[in-house]
């Protein structure tokens, strides 16, 4: 088997390569080729968390499981609070064949997906991009989301206002203009990513225009919640698998409140597969609920995999 280390990853998978194997994996899902299996998560106590994400790619040949969690002491050792490992196997004879450093791929993928739904369902003429958030992952969003529109300023809320310059300084690398805002001057975004852990809704529905796509990507835990259900009721509501996103992810809310029934939720890996309407007109809201599924973090390994083996920096052993 082989072992991609941590430390190749940025030299391995771009950004391009990532939104490349999410969007195939997303349509494979769509088309019945590959399934998630369930999430298995655990409060471990003190803020840690720990748990799985696994699924089976039958057409990609990717069988596998990430393994990781949040550990908040890590920051006081020197590592990140978030520690993600991917195992895969081969399918036919459940053998191992890899295991990779799944920190950046965790970011990588998870940018991607955002990405992939700003690409499929906001409007052609996006030109200004909201952020709701400024942590580690709102920086990856950026750069997917500046990949796929021609966006032409970017404004930005969070809860700790503090970390805002941090996310101005990755928009000034991108050559675009950066400017916090108050959350009400959000109905200028084109497109919202947002990206928080927040327990409670930042996002209200009065803060988001006619026309606008929102990609929720902070929720993937029961209990979390960046925005107000009654957005979720008059957007148009996609996700990355309906399951996820009516249990752990934003979804889970306005399910709860009776405000959308799980039948209103459109995996976009069927707009991807050209078996269902991405966005049907202008002035519609469409929201994607971002909420991780494993079959992402295998899709995004595979990739690593294949070319740590091209390029010789895979640590082969026997196991
Ligand atoms: P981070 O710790 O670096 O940043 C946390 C962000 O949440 C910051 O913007 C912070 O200001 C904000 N925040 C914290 N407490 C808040 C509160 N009470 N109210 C509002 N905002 C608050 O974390 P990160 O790595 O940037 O991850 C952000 C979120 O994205 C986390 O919830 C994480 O679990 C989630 N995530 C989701 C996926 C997915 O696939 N959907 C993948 C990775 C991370």
């Amino acid at each position: 088997m082989l072992i991609v280390p941590e430390s190749e990853i940025a030299a391995l998978v771009s950004p391009e390569a990532a939104f490349t194997a999410v969007e195939e994996v997303f349509a494979a899902m769509a088309r019945g080729e590959a399934y998630n299996f369930p999430v298995i998560r655990e409060a471990l106590g003190e803020g840690r968390q720990y748990g799985f994400k696994s699924g089976l790619d039958r057409k990609g040949a990717v069988m596998g499981v990430k393994s990781g969690g949040y550990f908040p002491g890590n920051a006081g050792r020197g590592i990140p609070n978030h520690q993600s490992t991917v195992f895969l196997f081969d399918p036919e004879s459940g053998r191992p064949t890899a295991v990779v450093g799944g920190n950046l791929l965790t970011a990588l993928r998870t940018a991607a997906a955002a990405a992939i739904s700003v690409d499929r369902l906001a409007r052609k003429d996006a030109k200004v991009l909201g952020m709701v958030g400024a942590g580690h992952q709102a920086q990856f969003q950026l750069r997917a989301a500046a990949r796929v529109r021609d966006f032409e300023r970017v404004i930005a809320w969070n809860y700790h206002p503090e970390m805002l310059p941090k996310l101005g300084e990755v928009a000034a690398e991108l050559g675009l203009p950066f400017e916090a805002v108050p959350l009400d001057r959000m109905t200028e975004a084109d497109a919202i990513v947002t990206v928080t852990s927040s327990p409670a809704a930042s996002l209200m529905e009065a803060h988001v225009s006619p026309g606008t796509h929102v990609a929720c990507m902070g929720t993937d835990t029961k209990g979390k919640q960046e925005v107000e259900p009654a957005l979720l009721a008059r957007a148009r509501v996609f996700t990355d698998e309906v399951a996820q996103s009516v249990t752990i992810g934003e979804a889970q809310h306005a399910i709860a409140e009776g405000l959308i029934a799980e039948a209103d939720i459109t995996p976009i890996g069927t707009v991807i597969a050209g078996m269902a309407a991405g966005r049907q007109s202008e002035d519609e809201i469409t929201l994607f609920d971002g909420t991780g599924v494993g079959l992402q973090d295998l899709a995004v390994a595979g990739a690593a995999v294949r070319l740590a083996a091209e390029k010789g920096v895979a640590v082969s052993v026997t196991i």
